[in-house]
């Protein structure tokens, strides 16, 4: 037979309760912002991939002198393609060390 053995929930006094509360919400506000941040910076990257014309080359079609920055897309990941001093071409070279 199942028996169902009463528990005494514990008691959380109100100031502390309030405290809690305080730090969650602190939290949530700064992931908030975090997550914001994250993606104003993913919207400025892809307008600044629109600026320069990237190719969005496949892997296949990429030359071993063309940039070869990954630009994630609805089609998959492709390849800025421009002319590379490198890995990279100049303006993503920039952004790999931190540049822009
Ligand atoms: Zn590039």
């Amino acid at each position: 037979m199942l028996s169902v053995r009463a528990t005494r929930m514990p008691t959380i006094e109100a100031a502390t309760l309030t405290s809690a509360v305080r730090r969650v919400r602190s939290l949530n506000s700064r992931t908030t912002n975090l997550a914001e941040a994250f993606r104003k910076r993913e919207a400025d990257r892809a307008a600044q991939d629109i600026a320069i014309g990237v190719k969005l080359l496949t892997l296949g079609e990429l030359k071993p002198q063309e940039c070869r920055w990954p630009i994630v897309g609805p089609e998959g990941i492709r390849f800025c393609g421009h002319t590379a001093n490198g890995t990279y071409c100049e303006a993503h070279s920039l952004r790999a060390h931190g540049g822009a």
